[in-house]
C-alpha cells in the first residue's frame, strides 16, 4: 500500500496505465543498406502519421476543432518534402534512421527558434513532439496516448499538465497518481473539477507501479493498493458503492438556499477554470461563479488571447449563469502557473516574485486588454473583478486607476458594460491580511485564497511534501489570520468570501461562519456537501467551538477539536 496526498475524492479500481516518457536514448549506427534503412524510416513516418490522424479525428470529437488542428499540423511539417530529403540524404551519408532524424528535428528546432515570430518560434514544441513520437516508432517504444485509454484506467503520470487534462479521456479513467503535487496544486485542482478520484505525491509510483498493475486508488485518504486481495478488492468495491449512496443522499439539497441551522443565508458559488466549467457549476447546483481562474485561458492558448477572445470566454460564463454573481480574477500567472510563450524570466524565488498582479501593472498595456474584455462581458451578467497576490493599497488603486481609463475607451467607443462593475481583491498574502482594515475600505469584496495564504504565512510551499505537516489551515497562525481578515472585511460592510480549497473542508465551515464568512466558493462536485454541513450549524454551536480552538497551540490539536465536532 502507498500513501499520498487524498486530492479528489473517490474510490478509483482498475489497471494501471503508466505514462512515463519512453527512454528513447539509442546508439549511432553504420547501416549496411541505406535504402533498407529508409525504408525502415518511412514505415515509422507512417506509423506515427496513422497515430496521430487518429488523435487528431478523436479530438475533433471531444476536444474541439482548434486543438485537432495542432495535431494535424504535426502530420503537415512531418512530411515536410526539405524535412524528408534532410532525413534521407543523411541516411543515404551512412547515419541510421534516428540520428538523422534527430539531426534534421535540431536544425529545425534551432531555425524556428531564432525566428523573430511568435508563430514561428512555438512550431519548437511541434518538432519536439514530432521527435518524440517518430523517435518512438524507430525503436518500438510505447508513447503513451492519453486521449484513448481503456476503460477503467488508473493513470499513473509523474504530473497531470493542463495540456494533458486538455486530451484526458475522463471518461474512461477511473483514477489518477502523480509522483507530485499537494491538494491545492493545480493537478489537484483539475482532478476534483473533471471529478476523478486523485492520490498525488506518491513517491517513485512511476516506477514501483507497473502497466496492467490492478490497483484501489482511494481519492479521500490517499491510499493507493496495488494488486489487492481479493478481500480488499470486495472491500473496496463495498465502499465505493457507499460513496455513491452518500452522494445520492447529498441530493435532497439540490435546488435549497443555503442557510444555517438558524436560518443565516451564505452564498454558495464554485471555483472555475474555463468557461465549460460553467456548465458543472450550473449541474451542480452553484449560485454563481466565486473564481474564475483566467490564467488557464492564457495557459491554453498558444499566444496571448486577444479581447476578442476573452470577451468571448467571460461572455458565455456571464450568460451561462443567467444574473447569478460571477467573480472573474485578473492574470495570476508566476510561481506554479507558467505559461510558455510570456517568456517570463526565470527567478530564484518566483513564489515571490514578479508574477500576478505586479506582473500585470508593469505591462498596463496588456493588462487593459484583459480589463477591456471583462468591462464588455460585464454587459452580459453580474461580472466582478478580482485582483491576485495584493500586498499593498497602491496596488488596488492603480488597478482601479486602470479600470478608469478602460471605461472611458468604452464610453468613447459607445460600448456597453456595466458601469457600477465591482473591484475586489483576493486576500492571500500576510500583508494583505495585516492591512485588511484599509484595504476593505477601497474594495468592494474579499475572497480568501488560503492555497497560497497557508504557504506564505507558513512559510511552506503547497507542493512541498516534506513541509506537509506545517501546510494546513489548522496552523493558530492561519486561524487568527482568518479572523482577522473576516472580520475586518465585515467591519467595512463587504462581503468576505473565501475560494481557497478550504472553504469546504467540512471541519473547518464552523469557524469560518463564526468569524462571519458570507460567500463559500468550492469546487462543483463540493456544492450540495458543503451546503449539508452549513446547514448543520447554528451561529452559537459554530461560535462554541471557534472560541475552544482559538485557546489551542497546535494545529494538531485544532484539528482533532473540529474532527471531533464535526461528528
Ligand atoms: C488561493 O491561493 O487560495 C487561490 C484560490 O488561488 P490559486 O490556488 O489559483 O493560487
Ligand atoms: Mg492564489
Amino acid at each position: 500500500m502507498y500513501q499520498g496526498v487524498n486530492a479528489s475524492d473517490g474510490i478509483g479500481i482498475g489497471t494501471a496505465i503508466v505514462a512515463v516518457e519512453p527512454d528513447l536514448s539509442y546508439t549511432p549506427t553504420t547501416p549496411e543498406s541505406p535504402e533498407e534503412e529508409k525504408q525502415r524510416y518511412k514505415a515509422a513516418l507512417d506509423r506515427f502519421i496513422e497515430k496521430t490522424q487518429g488523435q487528431a479525428d478523436r479530438m475533433r470529437e471531444t476536444v474541439g476543432e482548434a486543438e485537432a488542428e495542432i495535431m494535424a499540423g504535426h502530420i503537415i511539417l512531418a512530411t515536410d518534402p526539405f524535412m524528408l530529403d534532410e532525413i534521407n540524404n543523411r541516411i543515404d551519408g551512412g547515419m541510421c534512421a534516428e540520428q538523422a532524424l534527430n539531426e534534421v528535428c535540431d536544425m529545425f528546432y534551432a531555425m524556428f527558434d531564432s525566428s523573430e515570430e511568435q508563430l514561428i518560434r512555438e512550431r519548437c514544441a511541434d518538432i519536439q513532439d514530432i521527435r518524440t513520437g517518430e523517435l518512438a516508432e524507430l525503436l518500438g517504444k510505447e508513447v503513451v496516448d492519453l486521449s484513448h485509454l481503456p476503460i477503467n484506467s488508473i493513470v499513473v503520470v509523474h504530473d497531470l499538465t493542463p495540456s494533458m487534462t486538455a486530451t484526458i479521456d475522463k471518461e474512461n479513467v477511473a483514477a489518477v497518481v502523480t509522483e507530485t503535487g499537494g491538494r491545492t496544486s493545480h493537478s489537484a485542482i483539475i482532478a476534483r473539477a473533471l471529478e476523478i478520484p486523485a492520490v498525488l505525491s506518491v513517491e517513485g509510483c512511476c516506477t514501483n507501479i507497473h502497466n496492467g498493475d490492478m490497483c484501489i486508488v482511494n481519492g479521500s485518504t490517499g491510499e493507493v493498493h496495488v494488486q489487492p486481495s481479493p478481500e480488499e478488492l470486495e472491500a473496496a468495491k463495498a465502499a465505493a458503492h457507499k460513496a455513491i449512496a452518500e452522494k445520492r443522499a447529498l441530493e435532497i439539497f439540490r435546488g435549497k438556499e443555503t442557510v444555517t441551522a438558524d436560518g443565516e443565508r451564505v452564498l454558495l458559488v464554485a471555483n472555475i477554470g474555463n468557461p465549460d466549467d460553467a456548465t458543472a457549476a450550473v449541474e451542480h447546483d452553484a449560485e454563481g461563479i466565486g473564481l474564475f481562474r483566467s490564467e488557464f485561458l492564457f495557459m491554453d492558448a498558444k499566444e496571448l488571447p486577444s479581447e476578442e477572445e476573452q470577451f468571448t470566454a467571460y461572455q458565455k460564463v456571464a450568460l451561462r449563469m443567467k444574473g447569478q454573481p460571477v467573480i472573474i480574477r485578473t492574470l495570476d500567472v508566476g510561481g506554479d502557473k507558467e505559461i510558455p510563450y510570456m517568456n517570463m524570466q526565470p527567478e530564484e524565488n518566483p513564489f515571490m516574485g514578479y508574477r500576478a498582479v505586479r506582473y500585470c501593472l508593469n505591462n498596463p498595456e496588456q493588462y487593459k486588454v484583459q480589463l477591456r474584455a471583462l468591462l464588455r462581458a460585464s454587459a452580459f451578467g453580474d461580472i466582478k473583478i478580482m485582483l491576485p497576490l495584493v500586498t499593498c493599497i497602491d496596488e488596488v488603486r492603480q488597478a482601479k486607476a486602470l479600470i478608469d481609463v478602460c471605461k472611458r475607451e468604452l464610453d468613447a467607443e459607445g460600448v456597453a458594460y456595466n458601469k457600477d462593475i465591482e473591484v475586489g481583491t483576493m486576500v492571500e498574502t500576510p500583508a494583505a491580511s495585516l492591512i485588511a482594515d484599509d484595504l476593505a475600505a477601497e474594495c468592494d469584496f474579499f475572497s480568501i485564497g488560503t492555497n497560497d495564504l497557508i504557504g506564505y504565512t507558513m512559510c511552506a510551499d503547497r507542493g512541498n511534501d516534506r513541509v506537509r505537516y506545517l501546510y494546513t489551515v489548522y496552523q493558530p497562525a492561519v486561524l487568527r489570520s482568518l479572523k482577522r481578515i473576516i472580520e475586518e472585511g465585515r467591519k467595512a460592510g463587504i462581503m468576505v468570501g473565501m475560494c481557497g480549497e478550504a472553504a469546504a473542508d467540512p471541519l473547518l465551515i464552523p469557524v469560518l461562519l463564526s468569524f462571519g464568512m458570507n460567500e463559500f466558493s468550492v469546487s462543483a462536485p463540493a456544492i450540495l456537501r458543503t451546503r449539508k454541513v452549513i446547514s448543520q450549524w447554528s451561529k452559537e454551536a459554530a461560535d462554541a467551538i471557534t472560541e475552544e480552538a482559538l485557546k489551542l497551540k497546535t494545529a494538531a490539536e485544532v484539528q482533532a477539536l473540529l474532527s471531533a465536532a464535526a461528528k
